[in-house]
């Protein structure tokens, strides 16, 4: 049998984090949960949260600290987590990771995928998603079969937030703020480094061993 992975993903935005908990969530089919995800479906269907925090988001800027714990509460309380799950994009911050801690989550395993600044860039430039569906593509990595149109026939598009200069500013964000939960997850023996590579699959590889080691 299969040993339980509560799993959280750290790495810069972009780093191809959700890519990898897409993969994994497949591979143990357990859930992958992304905060952003969840928060941009708020935004999108215009609900009070949603609105609450959408100018936030747009900016690149963190939302409270308060919102993200209340939302993953609730994700973690489903019956789909029972089995494990990945946080892909929370927590984000030392008093979110401590949140977690006294909602007693048990983690597993905590893998930073790291990425250069400038590689991170050139990677964002390349992101489309789309706006029906929630597919997410790259048009060098991970290309629409049919170019900038959604595999769902709806047109892609460009996050707000992959805009350059407010990529800029997450990026500092993420040095800034959630950089240092390296340190509070390698001084509880969890932390594991991954060196984001360019090939998608050699990245998928080194998780993969991240995850057996
Ligand atoms: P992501 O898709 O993970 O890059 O998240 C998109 C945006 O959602 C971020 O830029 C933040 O505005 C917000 N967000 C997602 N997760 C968190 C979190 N754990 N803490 C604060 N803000 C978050």
């Amino acid at each position: 049998m299969q040993r339980k992975i509560n799993l959280i993903l750290l790495g810069a935005p972009g780093a191809g984090k959700g890519t990898q908990a897409e993969i994994i969530s497949e591979k143990f089919s357990i859930p992958a949960i992304s905060t952003g995800a969840i928060i941009r479906d708020a935004i999108a269907s215009g609900s009070e949260m949603g609105n609450r925090v959408k100018s936030y988001t747009e900016k690149g800027e963190l939302v409270p600290d308060s919102v993200v714990i209340d939302i993953i509460k609730e994700r973690l309380a489903k019956p789909d987590c029972e089995n494990g799950f990945i946080l892909d994009g929370f927590p984000r911050t030392v008093p979110q990771a401590e949140a977690l801690a006294d909602l007693g989550v048990e983690i597993t395993d905590v893998i930073s995928i790291e990425v250069a600044d400038e590689d991170i860039m050139a990677r964002m430039a390349g992101r489309r998603v789309c706006k029906k569906c929630g597919a997410t593509f790259h048009t060098m990595f991970k290309p629409s079969p049919n170019g900038e149109t959604c595999v769902c026939g709806e047109p892609l598009t460009i996050r707000k937030d992959d805009d350059p200069e407010v990529v800029k500013s997450r990026l500092a964000i993420y040095h800034e703020q959630t950089e240092p939960l390296k340190d509070f997850y390698e001084s509880r023996g969890l932390l594991k480094i991954v060196h984001g590579q360019e090939k998608l699959e050699d990245t998928t590889a080194l998780t993969a061993a991240a995850l057996e080691a």
